[in-house]
């Protein structure tokens, strides 16, 4: 990153929570800025541009999933959702509303710290890459979407269209938690409805020829593409 702090904006009705977050971030070198319901952050993200957003779902006001839809009409500010609710579903219908990641509480100092720093790394990328790009670079992986090739460190893979269509979905999002909704309804257009264990089993081929460094499993809620 440059030599910009990055401004973090932590919207949490919690007292305790979000002083816990702020002095983390202080002590960390980040600039940050606080919001307490969904209305204040809306306006907040509209108002300070913070590079990233952590998100409580639960808002006295609005629900967050809600901020999330009203905010993703305008910006695409990383948003890092924070639920203290242990189901998995408030967690995929914030991914799936756009959302970019998630953190369950309680969390340690050092797990919100390296969300965090997978969002940033996700921005450096951001604003040197037009959102339709031709061509996709990511370590020893290169992938033309137009022509339909992939590369591993020159050479040429050989993917199944479906796993070519997965891994175009994963790469477009990098740094993004996909849900496996998003995933199956995304990659098994139309009529073949696509179901979760054969999702797997070409996550698992995908893996074996790209090698596992590239793609995060989040158990129970979806994929993830890492930059490495
Ligand atoms: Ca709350």
């Amino acid at each position: 990153m440059s030599e910009q702090k990055t401004s973090v904006l932590v919207v949490e009705d919690d007292a305790a929570v979000r002083n816990l977050i702020t002095t983390a971030l202080s002590s960390h070198g980040y600039e940050w800025t606080s919001a307490t319901t969904g209305a204040e952050a809306i306006v907040a993200i509209n108002a300070s541009l913070p590079n990233i957003v952590l998100l409580d779902l639960g808002l006295p006001d609005i629900d967050g999933q809600n901020v999330i839809t009203k905010v993703r009409a305008w910006s695409q500010v990383p948003i890092i959702v924070v639920s203290a609710r242990s189901d998995d579903l408030d967690k995929i219908q914030a991914l799936d509303a756009g959302a970019d990641d998630y953190l369950s509480k309680p969390f340690s100092v050092g797990e919100l710290l390296a969300r965090i720093r997978t969002a940033e790394r996700h921005l450096s990328y951001q604003v040197r890459e037009e959102p339709r790009e031709v061509t996709f670079s990511n370590g020893d992986l290169y992938i033309d979407y137009v022509a339909g090739v992939v590369q591993l460190a020159g050479e040429d893979l050989h993917l199944t269209p479906k796993e070519f269509r997965l891994l175009c979905l994963l790469a477009r999002n990098v740094g993004r938690v996909l849900t496996h909704q998003f995933l199956l309804r995304e990659a098994w257009e139309g009529a073949q409805e696509g179901d979760l264990a054969s999702l797997r089993v070409f996550m698992g081929t995908l893996r074996k020829k790209i090698g596992s460094r590239y793609i995060q499993t989040h158990v129970g809620v979806g994929y993830r593409m890492v930059r490495v």
